[in-house]
């Protein structure tokens, strides 16, 4: 799946109307400050904090429900590093990711980069969806 979001406004509200989501303002002002053009891993308090200035204020449990909707419709992509590092992503082709653990930071690592030899076979009646790589560094 190749979808690249580098969308205007009248665009950001189409997409959201395509994925059978409403263009509701807080959708609207979430979904602008993510599909900016450049693709960005966020959590849902680094996007709260990003909406505080804004006329509107939005709950930190509105972004959450916001990133999950958004992440069902396949805008976004999760990135789960442990408990405490629940990440949405933009670009949600496939890849791989370095995580900084010092600073909690994904930078993406192009799937070509890493090659993965062997797999086993999933467990009886279950199928790989995918394989997620994340490279810790300290
Ligand atoms: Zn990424």
């Amino acid at each position: 799946m190749t979808k690249k979001l580098r969308l205007h406004t009248r665009d950001i509200e189409q997409q959201l109307r395509l994925v059978g989501l409403r263009p509701t303002r807080q959708r609207m002002t979430l979904a602008k400050l993510l599909f900016d053009g450049v693709d960005k891993h966020v959590t849902a308090e680094s996007l709260h904090a990003q909406t505080r200035g804004h006329k509107q204020s939005i709950s930190l449990a509105t972004v959450y429900n916001t990133l999950h909707q958004f992440t069902d419709a396949g805008l976004l992509r999760q990135v789960v590093v442990d408990v405490n590092g629940i990440y949405f992503d933009t670009n949600v082709t496939t890849h791989h990711h370095f995580y900084d653990t010092k600073r909690g930071h994904l930078t993406d690592i192009p799937v070509t980069a890493v090659k993965l030899q062997r797999l086993p076979p999933a467990p009886k009646g279950h199928e790989v969806e995918r394989v997620d790589v994340i490279i810790r560094t300290k």
